[in-house]
């Protein structure tokens, strides 16, 4: 973990070295409205502290952000007047992720905008699952 990456666009905002639309501000969290918003609403929830990706983010850091995520949608839910919206949090390019800092989006959701979701689900096989659950397991530290 370092603190803050020089070349990071959320870290940049975070310090206050570039300008964002906030929303809301603490010692550890940031919100700002997204620039390129899929709806009317659509925040973006950043720790100040610079990680790439929510695993090596500390259990002290993600308590922060999770404990103002449900305040921040209540705030985004009754300005837009919206009811629905999707929680989203890309880690890597593969899953989308483009800005290289943890970050939450909050985006509302109705008939006009928000996220569009593929879902390409399986059955998940009884045999495969057993193996799976140990593996992953084992590897929670
Ligand atoms: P992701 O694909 O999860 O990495 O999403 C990154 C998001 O950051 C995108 O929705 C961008 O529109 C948004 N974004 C990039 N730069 C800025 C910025 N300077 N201010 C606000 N939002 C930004
Ligand atoms: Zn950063």
């Amino acid at each position: 973990m370092v603190a803050s990456d020089p070349d990071c666009i959320f870290c940049k905002i975070a310090a206050g070295q570039i300008p964002c639309h906030k929303i809301y501000e603490d010692e550890d969290v940031l919100a700002f409205l997204d620039v390129n918003p899929l709806s009317a609403g659509h925040t973006l929830v950043i720790p100040k502290t610079h990680n790439q990706t929510l695993d090596e983010v500390s259990e002290d850091v993600a308590a922060k952000i999770g404990r103002v995520l449900p305040r921040l949608s209540r705030a985004v839910k009754q300005a837009t007047g919206i009811n629905a919206w999707n929680i989203l949090q890309n880690n890597g390019s593969e899953a989308h992720q483009a800005v290289d800092h943890v970050h939450f989006h909050i985006i509302p959701k109705d008939a006009d905008g928000g996220l569009g979701i593929t879902w390409p689900a399986d059955q998940l096989v009884s045999d495969e699952a057993e193996p799976l659950i140990k593996l992953i397991r084992e590897a929670l530290d």
